[in-house]
């Protein structure tokens, strides 16, 4: 029996065609590329079916209600099939693969996001090489996690970040090897790839996502501009501090207006502006004031995969304190257990 993929087509690069002038998503094209294309009807590619969004969108204009829509679509089709794809833009790809990868606990087949630098149309182009490494990725490993395929690495979702706006080599995990990747065999880490669960698959819908958000330290930030940031809805912040996690310690009003929010129940994340590396609030002063004003580390997370979890954890858990001990604990493979200093 050949095996059965569905792919989720939401948009990106991937599928446009130039309209006066400019890459836009158009309804249909990239099916009809295939249907053109003789290694989209290769004997060893499984079986796919494609659903088209509509409308297929440039993610930077996606929301976490698409995450939703995503999720609820890849759970409708979970029985049917042996894998999913998800073509998606690469802008915004790290933020929904992140949050898939919570949205769907207990993923027993591949999620694969994929997409391109350059769309399918055009003569010299990733987005072939980029879907069938991953169609037969998604048919023939049983990698039970949300991966995003790019330029011959397959990579855990929650760990990417995207690293070059042009280049083939458009996303990174700084501090996760991939799970697989593709020369002339195919070599999965299997010493990496994470066990089959135990229990069936649940959705999880993010309750109220808007109220989580993100801020980079900038050298000079008024304690004003934080403290308007952690004014009501918020609930919950990632705050992208330098090196090991550090902030200034020498202004009193900036460490009083994080204390007050924390005290209110905000909870503050402290994830590195660095690529790779991990927050270790207790190496500096500038750190552990932090942690003394009610800051938390988010280690090793990329702060796609800490926004996301964040909004996540505050849709399942009531209890500010549980939020915190799970945002600090290896859900999803999104943080190094062993880094875990602070
Ligand atoms: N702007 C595009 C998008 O994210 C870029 C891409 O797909 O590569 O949808």
């Amino acid at each position: 029996m050949k095996k059965k993929v569905y792919i989720a087509y939401t948009g990106g690069t991937i599928g446009m065609q130039q309209v006066d002038g400019r890459y836009q998503p158009v309804p249909n094209f990239l099916q009809s590329l295939m249907a053109a294309n003789p290694a989209f009807q290769h004997r060893q590619l499984p079986d796919y079916h494609i659903s088209q969004y509509d409308p297929l969108l440039d993610s930077p204009n996606m929301t976490p209600a698409d995450w939703s829509r995503i999720a609820r679509d890849i759970c409708h089709h979970y029985d049917a099939y042996d894998g999913f794809i998800v073509l998606h833009g690469t802008d915004t790809m790290a933020y929904s693969a992140s949050a898939l990868a919570f949205m769907l606990e207990g993923l027993g087949k591949p999620v694969i996001f994929t997409g391109s630098q350059i769309p399918l149309c055009e003569i010299r182009n990733d987005a072939q090489e980029n879907l069938i490494a991953s169609l037969l990725l998604a048919a023939n490993y049983t990698i039970p996690e949300v991966c995003l395929y790019f330029h011959k690495k397959l990579f855990r979702g929650c760990r990417v970040v995207k690293v070059d706006a042009a280049g083939f080599d458009a996303f990174d995990s700084p501090n996760c090897h991939p799970l697989a990747e593709l020369g002339i065999s195919v070599e999965i880490n299997w010493a990496l790839v994470r066990p089959l669960p135990t229990h069936t698959l649940a959705l999880h819908e993010l309750a109220t996502p808007g109220d989580v958000g993100a801020l980079r330290l900038y050298p000079g930030m008024s304690a004003r501009i934080l403290e308007n940031i952690l004014q009501p809805p918020l609930r919950g912040l990632i705050l992208e501090t330098y090196g090991a996690g550090n902030a200034p310690d020498n202004d009193r009003e900036f460490l009083r207006v994080l204390a007050q929010a924390a005290s209110r129940g905000v909870v503050i994340v402290d994830c590195t502006q660095c690529l790779r590396g991990t927050v270790d609030l207790t190496k500096y002063a500038t750190g552990s004031a932090l942690a003394d004003a009610g800051v938390i580390s988010g280690y090793d997370m990329t702060p796609e995969a800490a926004l996301t979890k964040l909004a996540y954890l505050l849709s399942v858990y009531d209890d500010v304190t549980a939020v915190k001990t799970k945002m600090q604990a290896d859900l999803r493979g999104e943080l190094t257990p062993n880094v875990h200093t602070a």
